[in-house]
């Protein structure tokens, strides 16, 4: 920990989150005169939007993610971490992270928390382990090896029961990602593996879209909706609205219908896309700011400068913060950042936090793809769908990639996937269908863990309990102890 008085030092601008918030922020305080240390539990920058592509066997996990390390590589002044982060304490500013067993508490002036949001299950979280989220990376490779293996089991069944269920493929929630999903597992069945199997025809695949609400797309209004709904229907998804998922398990899940019916769907590769929650270091935040809450769905009600009550220096951005009419898109979370630290860097010349101009945001539109060459579009009051929307989806996504290299490998992918019949990312493996629930089942027996965390290389943890997560005070305790130990040193 830094012994430097703050007369000597620079502004320190710690930034927690490696996604859109995140990343964004830092980089707009490269040129400022501040220190940054952006804190991540994963090491890249992940590109949510095309997280369903990995799944599906069109892009590989580099051309969507690239290290966040290398993309800050020319940034001097930003440093990253990589850690979970465990405690956020406001009044002495300090940050905890965690890596395996080793606590990292980092000391900061402004603080940008950009976490972002998980899958929501409303409170089934035991529906996670039969239908998993697509959130993360390891949700797309774990679905790309279920909804293949589930190909690969069909083509062996003895029976056709066996074989129906493995060929039926649920996407729960008929959001963007839930649309996507489906007209891409449709087209992964009709097009690319079509006439590869002997015993089944992959085409046979039955594709169901289940959505509790009355309309597929719903917040983008009628008209698209009704428009994507139709082209899935055309491709063969069977949309199911009105329909409440109450159960899921291995082999299935159960339906509650509008009029109280209640069915039962049979299906060993079901897809989440139904929810999100905002990331729990938001309602720790709002637990040591009085006044500040969290809405239903754990984001943070920010002030109108998007700090927390009492913390000028604080600020929360992207899909943590709740803010009115701003959607939970990449553009909330770019525009949020680049905000943040534009009151950071005004700050630096003492402009007082009362001065700030409220944070303001311009919608620039959403959009969804439905299919190749369909998708539909609204900027403003335009609303349109079809190919020229797909156009448009395509060189948006393109833009915001991030990195050369990324863009030029995934045109070539999309070369190949939409003008030919072929995925280049067609790997899986049994490890991406099985690790999830081997992790969890590995670091709920806290021996386990150890012998885990030992063999990765982690230095023993207090107690010997290496998945115990230190307590903040304890974690103090530690730091204060290293310093010590240091200043010894030098003296
Ligand atoms: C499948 C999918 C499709 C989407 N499609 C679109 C789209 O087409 N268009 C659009 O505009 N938006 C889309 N979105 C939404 C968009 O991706 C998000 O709004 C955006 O990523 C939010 O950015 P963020 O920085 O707030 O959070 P995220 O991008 O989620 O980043 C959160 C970061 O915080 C890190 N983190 C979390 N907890 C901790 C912790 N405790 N300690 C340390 N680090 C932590 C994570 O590792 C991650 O780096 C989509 C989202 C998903 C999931």
């Amino acid at each position: 920990m830094s012994t430097e008085s703050v007369e000597n030092r620079r502004h320190r601008v710690v930034v927690i989150g490696s996604g859109f918030g995140g990343l964004f922020g830092a980089k707009h305080l490269k040129h400022a005169d501040v220190d940054v240390t952006l804190i991540s539990k994963t090491s890249t920058h992940l590109f949510q939007p095309l997280l369903y592509q990995v799944a599906t066997g069109i892009l590989s996990v580099g051309e969507i993610a690239p290290a966040t390390r290398l993309v800050l590589r020319k940034q001097k002044n930003a440093q990253v971490l990589l850690g979970d982060v465990i405690d956020i304490d406001v009044q002495a500013k300090t940050v905890t992270s965690q890596l395996l067993n080793q606590n990292t508490v980092t000391e900061f002036d402004s603080l940008i928390v950009a976490t972002g949001a998980q899958q929501s299950y409303f409170g089934n979280d035991k529906f996670a382990t039969y239908a998993p989220g697509m959130k993360t990376i390891d949700d797309a490779l774990e679905l790309r090896a279920r909804i293949l293996g589930a190909f690969e089991g069909a083509e062996l069944a003895t029976t056709q029961e066996m074989r129906d269920r493995l060929l039926t493929f649920v996407v729960i929630g008929a959001g963007p990602t839930g649309v996507e999903l489906a007209g891409q597992i449709a087209e992964l069945s009709d097009r690319t593996l079509e006439g590869t199997f002997h015993n089944i025809d992959p085409r046979d695949a039955r594709v169901i879209l289940l959505e509790g609400a009355g309309a597929v797309l719903g917040p983008m209004g009628p008209k698209l909706g009704g428009k994507a709904k139709r082209r899935l229907e055309k491709m063969g998804v069977e949309i199911q609205l009105n329909a409440m998922v109450t159960d899921v398990d291995a082999h299935g899940v159960t339906v509650k219908d509008a009029d109280g019916t209640v069915r039962r769907i049979e299906s060993s590769c079901k897809v989440w896309s139904a929810g999100v929650q905002g990331s729990p270091l938001g309602k720790m935040l709002a637990e040591q700011s009085e006044g500040t809450e969290v809405d239903r769905a754990g984001r943070v009600i920010v002030e109108p400068d998007l700090t927390i009550k009492g913390h000028p220096n604080i600020f929360v951005v992207g899909d943590l913060m709740s803010v009115p009419n701003v959607p939970g898109m990449a553009q909330g979370a770019i525009q949020g950042s680049t905000y943040a630290a534009k009151q950071i860097k005004a700050g630096l010349t003492d402009e007082a936090p009362q001065e700030r101009k409220p944070f303001k945001y311009f919608n620039k539109g959403s959009m969804a793809t439905v299919s190749r060459f369909s998708a539909v579009c609204q900027i403003g009051k335009l609303e349109f769908g079809g190919f020229i929307a797909w156009l448009a989806w395509l060189a948006l996504h393109l833009y915001y990639l991030v990195g050369y290299r990324s863009r030029i490998v995934t045109v070539i992918q999309w070369f190949v996937t939409f003008l030919g019949r072929s995925r280049g990312q067609m790997a899986a493996t049994e490890q991406w269908v099985f690790a999830r629930l081997a992790l969890e089942t590995v670091n709920a027996d806290e021996e386990d863990a150890d012998e885990l965390a030992a063999a990765l290389g982690a230095p023993p943890a207090e107690n010997g309990k290496s998945v115990e997560r230190l307590s903040v005070e304890k974690a103090k305790a530690l730091d204060k102890a290293h310093q010590a130990a240091a200043d010894r040193k030098v003296g």
